[in-house]
């Protein structure tokens, strides 16, 4: 990765006005851990074009570039990011066509809906809130399970946010990307690769919208499911601290990855100022002055443990990002 950007690159990029432009920001203040490094250039970008345009720069400018949503499931370097690309308002755009029972045929832009399914189309910046609230109002049904969640489409998109409780891949119908040339696709579900980890995203590309496919219901009872799911959340999960949900991954199948570290007697361990919650095992508090490196330490040594006494190789679930040193 090019390191910094120098005084040319940054006019360059002012120059091409690509939306809100800040140097030097520090990630700590724009991640849900409250850790990282300063971005050499965190940019709030307007549309698709600038969108477009802004990537056609940094290839030029050989910057590496990665998009955010609400940094809710990210791990900053100490030593900072290159080109961080935040999307704006424009994508945060939720809409409907009418329930494919009601629908005449070959709505939803020239697609057909099955009967009782209803099309909703997010744009990636949309947050997980919003769209369930949209979902709610109109007695839309699939993503209940998702109730509580941090995080943008996108972002949830491309880590499999929701896991083994029933995540986006379900209701997913199509994810529209812009690929690193600058061409808009419209993938279908079937040509998508949702793996372990997340949605395999090609490098460079962005997500810009997810085309999802939910059942009518009713507002009253896709808001007692999510209500249910909330507080499941809620019950297990630490409250008003810093961190960045579960570190690790759960596996499909078998001991989810905070019980074999709770097993371990891990819990309340801490380097610092991060902890392993004493609330869920898989958690990594920040309670105060944690750096990443810290961090990364005390996932390491917890790594380590469960590999030597429990024989499980934990994998990261935490997208580490930057100029990081292990
Ligand atoms: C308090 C808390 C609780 C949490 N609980 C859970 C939980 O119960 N279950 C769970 O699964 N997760 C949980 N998480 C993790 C987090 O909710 C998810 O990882 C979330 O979906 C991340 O969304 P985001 O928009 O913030 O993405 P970010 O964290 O900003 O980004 C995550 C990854 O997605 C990529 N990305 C983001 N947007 C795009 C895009 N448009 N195109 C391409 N790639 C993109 C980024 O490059 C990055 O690699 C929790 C996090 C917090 C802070």
């Amino acid at each position: 990765m090019a390191r910094g950007l120098d005084a040319l690159a940054r006019s360059e990029l002012l120059e091409i006005d690509p939306g809100e432009v800040l140097f030097d920001e520090p990630m700590s203040a724009r991640t849900g851990i409250g850790i990282g490094g300063p971005a050499d250039a965190f940019v709030r970008v307007r549309d698709v074009e600038s969108l477009r345009g802004l990537l056609a720069w940094c290839r030029r400018s050989r910057a590496r570039a990665l998009v955010m949503g609400e940094g809710a499931g990210l791990l900053v370097a100490d030593a900072g990011i290159g080109v961080v690309i935040a999307l704006g308002e424009a994508f945060g755009v939720i809409e409907s066509s009418p329930a494919g029972g009601d629908a005449p045929e070959g709505d939803a832009g020239g697609k057909v809906s099955a009967p009782g399914e209803a099309r909703v189309r997010a744009g990636a910046g949309a947050r997980l809130a919003d769209v369930l609230a949209f979902g709610r109002e109109r007695g839309l049904s699939g993503l209940e399970a998702l109730a509580g969640l941090p995080g943008t489409v996108g972002g949830a998109l491309a880590m499999g946010a929701g896991g083994r409780g029933g995540g986006l891949p379900t209701a997913v119908a199509s994810v529209t990307w812009l690929t690193t040339r600058g061409r808009l696709e419209e993938v279908p579900r079937e040509a998508l690769d949702f793996g372990a980890g997340g949605l395999a995203v090609p490098e460079g590309h962005v997500i810009v919208a997810a085309e999802l496919l939910l059942r009518p219901s009713s507002p009253e009872r896709v808001g007692a499911a999510m209500e249910a799911a909330a507080a499941r959340r809620a019950g297990s999960e630490p409250k008003g601290v810093r961190a960045a949900g579960g570190v690790f991954r759960d596996p499909a199948m078998g001991e989810p990855a905070g019980e074999v570290i709770e097993r371990l007697g891990l819990r309340g361990i801490r380097i610092r100022g991060a902890r392993i919650s004493e609330v869920h095992g898989n958690w990594v508090v920040n309670e105060g002055g944690a750096t990443a490196r810290d961090v990364l330490l005390l996932m390491d040594y917890v790594r380590d443990r469960a590999r030597r006494e429990a024989g499980v190789e934990l994998v990261d679930a935490l997208r580490v990002v930057g100029r990081v040193r292990r």
